[in-house]
Formats: structure tokens, C-alpha cells, sequence
């Protein structure tokens, strides 16, 4: 019955920009400070204080605006949006409205290098943020942090361009991606820095009108997108294919039961009795400024793909993972850069290094494990120092520890040994215990001479140097056959 329908998704996106200090007064703009301490009369809205524009703010919603390829108005304008809640004490949040910042912009999905369905954005534009509520466990009461209120956001909105939730969620992923690699926020989900409503239809297969659309709050992650909007369809053809129709409202998400929710009926634009801030001279974005900021832009991520796959020889594969995170591609460029090895360095990243990220559940640039670290360790390796599985052990120690791999294997005596005499003599030893699979070998069983090579392996402690090993033994294996 499903397919009958044509899903349509719209997204709202606030992203909270990385500036020192809010957007109107010289606050702090940190997460997880103590509540109420980075406050001010110009963020908690006492009479008589005036705000005025941090112009960092400026900087990186314009830097946000051409990343998703934007037309930047020359001229906009800020305006009041007015309704009452607790967590924001001025009774109305100073926005965008008629005028936005920006507009017509889009944002291309790709597939192995190409683009692959592109999404268009009908507006970006600049807003503070409000408050946060914390609801006492016992509903007895509720707390308000207003550290929050005044950090600065911009507002993205997609045209209803999305056709199913887990396009959605790409786009999410790839929205997200340009923004790291645009520098203009951390775009952490969990701490609130990326946020997202969605606003969902459903018309029959083939209508141009769009059906009654619905917005879902309260997406924490994802894949929570993904799922709330996958209830969604199910909960609206299920009415449709009923004759019923869709209610105009906003529904919250529930992750833990997996359903959504009435929250209210959706306030249309009206309510909010919008009109132009007057404690704020109108926003000028002239050709200088813009062309500054487009002078200044970071490398975006299609730009590095493509340099990454020719300069440096990545397939399709290890490239898209390294520039999934700007941090790990610099990760991969700097390491480069120390050792010349792109592939060596490319197999440790993708192989042992997420492996350990992901069990320690952190990010890379704020690991004390630096690029440094990883060209040293493979210099260790190529020079003979190392062998391959200690190298394993040495860069599990330096990535927890941030400790130089040489200092480790000096410290633990964890260097390979590459000396002909002790190594005889271990192989001399080895020989002399293992008569039976001499005798094997002789009689040209092949796995003998893995074993006996094993054995040497397992005498030292993995340190012996596998490929004068391997010669000691043919040496002298061969000299025995005669
Ligand atoms: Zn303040």
C-alpha cells in the first residue's frame, strides 16, 4: 500500500556557530559551563540594554552560506520574532524574517566522487538561540539555564526536496561535512550544537499538490531522524489509506518507545507577530566583505576528495572515509607530509587507528595522539626497529598515553632484534628441540618451515626480525639436506 505514496521531506536545521562570545554581547558561547554563570543584561533581556552584532558571527554564517553555495544578500535585516516561554526571558528572539541573510543555495549528494542528487536550500539565515529548560525528575518543578540564551545560530531550510528518510539522513550526514570542513561550528548533535525539524507529506504517486505536512521535534541523533521520519510514513498512509485526513501539527519524537506524538498545532507565521528589530541597524554584506570571506574559505570536502584520489593515489574507498572528518583528513595530510607513505599512512588510519577511536568513543583532533606520532611509529616499522605486530602494541600505548613510539619501545625493550649472532643462536635452539619437524620439512612438508619460523617468533617474544629469520633457517635447513 506504501508505494502509492510519494514521501516528501522538508528539514529546519539550527546550527549554533563557533564563536568566543554570543551574538549580541560579550558572553561566553560555551557548552557545559555551570548554569547561569555566562550571563549578562544584553542576554538576559533587562530593560534598557541594547544589543550589538559580534562580527565573527557575521564571518562564519557567511562562510556557511557559500559553502552551501548561497546567494548572499546584499542587504537584510533582523526582526523579531515574538512568544512567550520561560527559557527566554526577553519574550521574543531577535531572527530573520522577510529579509534573510541568504538564499538559493543547494547542496550536492555524492557517490563515489560524483554527484549523485542534489538538494536545494531556500534560505539561511541568522538567529539567537534561547534558553534551556531542565524538568525536575519529580514534573514538581523545572530549572531554566540561561547560558544558552544569545548564542548565536543559523537557521537552514531546505526546500521539500527529500524523498525518504534515509535520503534524509545523507543529507544530514553530508550537511553536517560541509559545515566541519566550512570551520563554523562542531556540529555535535548530542550537545545540542546541531539540531533538526523535519517536515513530512505524503501526495499519491504522480500529483504535483503537496499533501498536509507534519513537523517532528525533539530528533536527537541520525538515526533518530531517520527513524521518527520512517514512523512517520507508516502513521500517515495508515490515516490516508483510511480516508482520513492529516492534521496540521508538530509531533515530538520519542526514541525510547519509537513513536511520535502530538506536541501542539503548528503556529503559522502570524502568531508570531513578526517585525523589524529596531535596537539593530539593518545587515550590509557589501562586495568587499564577501569577496574577503570568499578568499579565506577553507578547502571544502569535494576539493580534498579529488586531490586526495590524485595526489595521493587513495582509492574511491579510503578517500571518501578520510574526508568523511575534515580532522582525520588533516590527520592523514600532516602524517603524510612527515613520511611521504600515503598508503602506509591511509591502511594504519582506516585499519588500527578508528579501530581504537572507536573504542575509546572520541574524536580525533582532541586525542594526544598526533600526527607526529603515527609518522614515527612508521618509521620504526620501515627501519627494521619494530616488527609489525609491536608496532600494534606500541600504538595502542602512545594513543592513550600520547607518548613518542620510540620512547615506548625503548622503555618496555620492545625493539626488534635484527642481531645475526643471537638470532643463530635462538634458531640453533630451536632446531635442536624440533627434530620431528626438520624431518617434516625434509620430506617437503610445507607448513614445517611456517612452524619452525613460529617457533623463533615465540622464543623471542615476536621481537625477532622475521626476514633474517627466515634466511637463518633456510640457511641452515638447506645446509643440513646435503
Ligand atoms: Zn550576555
Amino acid at each position: 500500500m506504501l508505494n502509492i505514496y510519494e514521501i516528501v521531506i522538508g528539514l529546519e536545521v539550527h546550527v549554533e556557530l563557533d564563536t568566543q562570545s554570543k551574538m549580541f554581547c560579550p558572553c561566553a558561547n560555551r557548552f557545559g559551563a555551570t548554569p547561569n554563570t555566562n550571563v549578562c543584561p544584553v542576554c538576559l533581556g533587562l530593560p534598557g540594554s541594547l544589543p550589538v552584532l559580534n562580527e565573527h558571527t557575521l564571518v562564519l554564517a557567511l562562510q556557511a552560506a557559500l559553502a552551501l553555495n548561497c546567494r548572499v544578500n546584499p542587504f537584510s535585516r533582523f526582526a523579531r520574532k515574538n512568544y512567550f516561554y520561560p527559557d527566554l526571558p526577553k519574550a521574543y528572539q531577535i531572527s530573520q524574517y522577510e529579509l534573510p541573510l541568504a538564499g538559493s543555495g543547494c547542496l550536492e549528494l555524492f557517490k563515489d566522487g560524483e554527484p549523485a542528487r542534489k538538494v536545494n536550500i531556500e534560505r539561511l539565515h541568522l538567529e539567537e538561540d534561547a534558553g534551556k529548560l531542565l524538568h525536575d525528575e519529580s514534573h514538581a518543578f523545572s530549572h531554566v539555564d540561561y547560558n544558552r540564551c544569545g548564542v548565536p545560530l543559523i537557521e537552514i531550510v531546505t526546500n521539500p526536496d527529500l524523498r525518504s528518510p534515509a535520503e534524509t539522513r545523507l543529507f544530514l550526514e553530508a550537511l553536517r561535512r560541509m559545515l566541519l570542513y566550512a570551520r563554523v561550528s562542531d556540529c555535535k548533535m548530542e550537545e545540542g550544537s546541531l539540531r533538526c525539524d523535519a517536515n513530512i507529506s505524503l501526495r499519491p504517486h504522480g500529483t504535483k499538490e503537496l499533501g498536509q505536512k507534519v513537523e517532528i521535534k525533539n530528533m536527537n541523533s541520525f538515526k533518530a531522524v531517520q527513524r521518527g521520519l520512517e514512523y512517520e510514513v507508516e502513521r500517515q498512509a495508515a490515516i490516508l489509506n483510511q480516508g482520513g485526513r492529516i492534521n496540521q501539527e508538530t509531533r515530538r519524537w520519542h526514541e525510547d518507545k519509537g513513536v511520535t506524538s502530538e506536541m501542539r498545532t503548528k503556529e503559522k507565521d502570524h502568531d508570531y507577530r513578526y517585525f523589524p528589530e529596531p535596537d539593530l541597524p539593518p545587515l550590509v554584506v557589501d562586495a568587499a566583505l564577501l569577496s574577503k570571506i570568499r578568499s579565506n574559505m577553507p578547502e571544502l570536502p569535494e576539493f580534498r576528495y579529488r586531490r586526495f584520489t590524485a595526489d595521493y593515489a587513495l582509492s574511491h574507498y579510503q578517500a571518501g572515509i578520510i574526508i568523511s572528518d575534515p580532522y582525520l583528513a588533516d590527520f592523514f595530510e600532516e602524517t603524510t607530509k612527515l613520511n611521504n607513505q600515503p598508503q602506509k599512512v591511509a591502511n594504519w588510519l582506516l585499519g588500527d587507528v578508528l579501530k581504537l577511536l572507536k573504542q575509546v568513543d572520541t574524536d580525533i583532533e582532541t586525542l594526544p595522539f598526533k600526527p607526529s606520532h603515527l609518522a614515527e611509529l612508521l618509521m620504526l616499522i620501515d627501519g627494521g626497529k619494530i616488527s609489525g605486530r609491536t608496532a600494534k602494541e606500541v600504538l595502542e600505548e602512545s594513543f592513550s598515553a600520547g607518548k613518542l613510539p620510540a620512547e615506548i619501545v625503548a622503555e618496555k625493550g620492545l625493539g626488534q632484534i635484527s642481531d645475526t649472532n643471537e638470532l643463530e643462536q635462538v634458531v640453533d635452539d630451536v632446531l635442536k628441540k624440533n627434530s620431528a619437524a626438520v624431518r617434516d620439512h625434509q620430506e617437503g612438508k610445507k607448513n614445517a618451515f611456517t612452524f619452525l619460523v613460529g617457533s623463533v617468533m615465540k622464543a623471542t617474544r615476536g621481537k625477532a626480525n622475521p626476514v633474517i629469520v627466515t634466511a637463518l633457517l633456510q640457511g641452515k635447513l638447506d645446509g643440513s639436506k646435503q
